[in-house]
């Protein structure tokens, strides 16, 4: 897989992120599996705001091993989504 496949953050809307910008993701790439759900690890709720211009985000790694879109601890969605209060993956779907 490279980095032109890895998924895409569609939508983000866990607005006390330092990341976070309107709804979308601007951390250049996220990790997504802190057990037991499928919480976004980059998630970071500081007085300042962070990441690029840009806010296109990846998914750069995920330990979700029991989603159906996992394989090999990497994400194979197109994108997922990111919100609830845990900034967890609504993407998440159980094999
Ligand atoms: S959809 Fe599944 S494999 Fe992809 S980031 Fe979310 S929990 Fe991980």
């Amino acid at each position: 897989m490279s980095t032109a496949t890895l998924p895409t953050i569609s939508n983000c809307t866990v607005a006390a992120c330092s990341y976070n910008h309107a709804d979308a993701c601007s951390a250049a790439a996220v990790t997504i599996g802190t057990k037991p759900e499928a919480a976004c690890a980059t998630f970071i709720p500081l007085s300042v705001k962070g990441g690029l211009d840009r806010v296109t985000s990846f998914v750069g790694a995920c330990t979700k091993a029991d989603c159906s879109h996992n394989s090999h601890l990497e994400c194979t969605a197109e994108s997922i989504r990111i919100g609830a209060d845990k900034a967890d993956c609504l993407t998440y779907s159980a094999r």
